[in-house]
């Protein structure tokens, strides 16, 4: 059987023959010295060319292809922060939007006007935080997973300078397990640097539930150096960047649990959402 490259090879010389005039574009190196190497043109489908022309001109190409692909997989890799880093157990919350919020209580509807508000002017750029807090299962995560889902737009293909926006979505007990669990697992990717790491990186970031992580809220305990340690890491790296925050936590239940400095980095430049007469929605849902 013939070898594809002896197909290919007679396939040229069919249409291919050499040309009596030489091309002086390429050197080597001798020495300290570049010497030119005349290489035979050649006719091919009637055009004269420089075999070594075409093949460096096929390389260039190929090699700005893949640059461009690269750039381009480096530029989804802000969208797809939302969908493939963010750390949450309850996978009901991927699907919230605020198309699907549903509104009974007045309150309800004004509070999701508001965080549509807020939500837009994050998009042109104002960099604030935004605080949600009310009682267990009134949909402040539904919210602020929404908020995030209308915050990540993919970039725009054909403009490259345009990298998106990065979101990530951390139910802060989750990640403080997740964390935990490295200490002991060594293949865990979660490790405190990694997940603090994409805490302070992401654009628009949510912790959810804030206050949960120590699972004793509604006692007097100060949340764990540990949680300290984390919240600082990620409020000093996001001073310039917008953090939507939810919590069932009351103002003075905050500042009982962390320390002042802590409270007031996370409460600084905060607009607030408050749900005051919602209770649990989930309660609907059950049959008795
Ligand atoms: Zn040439």
């Amino acid at each position: 059987m013939q070898s594809i490259k002896s197909v290919a090879a007679e396939a040229l010389n069919a249409r291919m023959t050499f040309h009596s005039e030489y091309c002086h574009k390429h050197t080597y190196t001798c020495g300290s010295e570049d010497v030119v190497k005349p290489v035979r043109m050649m006719v091919l489908n009637g055009k004269v060319i420089c075999p070594r022309c075409e093949l460096e001109a096929d390389e260039r190409k190929l090699q700005k292809d893949l640059e461009s692909q690269i750039e381009f997989s480096q530029r989804t890799k802000n969208f797809n922060m939302l969908d493939k880093r963010s750390i949450f157990r309850d996978r009901t919350i991927a699907q919230a939007t605020f198309d699907n919020y549903k509104v009974n209580e007045p309150e309800e509807t004004a509070n999701k006007r508001l965080m549509l508000e807020l939500t837009n002017h994050l998009h042109q750029g104002e960099v604030f935080n935004i605080f949600l807090q009310g009682h267990p299962g009134v949909g402040k995560s539904h919210l602020a997973y929404a908020a995030l889902k209308a915050l990540n737009v993919p970039p725009d293909p054909e403009n490259p300078v345009d990298k998106g926006k990065s979101c990530l979505f951390v139910n802060l007990a989750d990640a403080a397990l997740a964390i935990q669990d490295s200490f002991h697992n060594k293949e865990s990717k979660f490790t405190q640097a990694y997940v603090t790491g994409i805490m302070g990186d992401a654009d628009y970031l949510v912790i959810d539930d804030l206050g949960a992580e120590t699972g004793s809220e509604h006692s007097n305990s100060e949340a764990s150096n540990f949680i300290h340690k984390i919240l600082y890491a990620v409020t000093s790296a996001r001073q310039h960047k917008a953090t939507i925050y939810t919590t069932n936590l009351t103002g003075d239940k905050l500042k009982q649990m962390y320390d002042t400095k802590l409270v007031s980095r996370i409460t600084k430049r905060s607009k607030y959402i408050l749900f005051k007469n919602t209770f649990d929605k989930r309660d609907e849902e059950l049959p008795f």
